[in-house]
């Protein structure tokens, strides 16, 4: 499932190719719903009018023009690729959208967990109400954060998954970023020391950064928009190394389900 340094990378990626801002000559949709209906509609509606900007907000692709947002995500499996005219359609694409420069952007997902969405540009936040701070964000306040986290009594881990409290920290970077703060994916968010928050926020930052820079993570099918997988896979300590020794201190790396998500962990490394 792509997380916060994938869906970055496909952003980046779209702006490179892209170059906004460009006008939607033409909308191809090949079937009605993804994870929810398509809002074919909606984006017809959009036919001649410039996309000004590409953004990501949490794991959320947002296509912006004067007065409306689409927003994208990618579910488990859905990637955007950018074609030119003579593109051929692959099994799992659904929707297509063509600009003025005889571009086109597809959109691919063999599983549909993904969605399209429309909104009114003055309506969009009310979508965004409840996701957290952005961990990369220079305005994000980590003290406070921890002063928030201090509050909660479930387990570190799903704290830090949870999109409310932070977004983008997904299962994967999860096990990552409390294996490298030596931090107890168990322990309780009121027992984490502060000592251990600065920890965790500062790998937090560091992982999703190196992450982004490596192109992402490619654990089953993640591809960036120029088809390319990713490769930050070969730097996880912990994640996918289930039995496996664990890279600081031999024993075998462990894994646990919490919240129906396996995490892995050292239980020798983490307190
Ligand atoms: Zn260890």
């Amino acid at each position: 499932m792509p997380e916060l340094p994938e869906v970055e990378i496909v952003c980046r990626n779209l702006n490179e190719i892209l170059k906004p801002p460009f006008q939607i000559a033409s909308w191809q949709f090949f079937r009605k719903d993804l994870r929810f209906k398509i809002p074919q509609k909606e984006l017809l509606q959009l036919l001649n009018k410039d996309i000004l900007a590409i953004q990501r907000r949490a794991k959320y692709i947002l296509f912006e023009t004067a007065d409306a947002v689409i927003v994208s995500h990618l579910g488990m499996t859905g990637s955007w690729r950018v074609e030119s005219k003579d593109w051929n359609k692959r099994k799992h694409d659904h929707v297509a959208f063509e600009f003025k420069t005889d571009l086109f952007l597809i959109y691919e997902d063999a599983r549909r967990f993904g969605f399209i969405e429309f909104f009114k540009k003055s309506e969009v936040h009310q979508r965004f109400a409840d996701l957290g701070p952005e961990p990369l964000a220079k305005e994000t306040d980590f003290d406070q954060l921890t002063k928030n986290f201090k509050k909660l009594s479930s387990p570190i881990k799903i704290a830090l998954m949870n999109q409310k409290f932070l977004v983008g920290v997904g299962n994967i970077y999860a096990s990552e970023v409390l294996f490298r703060s030596g931090v107890s994916p168990l322990k309780k968010c009121s027992n984490v020391t502060a000592e251990q928050y600065k920890l965790i926020w500062k790998w937090t930052k560091k992982i999703l950064e190196s992450a982004i820079e490596k192109g992402g993570s490619t654990i089953e099918n993640y591809r960036n928009s120029f088809g390319e997988s990713g490769g930050y896979q070969a730097s996880f300590f912990v994640y996918g190394r289930k039995g496996q020794l664990c890279i600081k201190c031999n024993t075998p790396v462990r894994s646990l389900v919490q919240g129906g998500r396996t995490t892995f962990w050292c239980k020798t490394c983490q307190k």
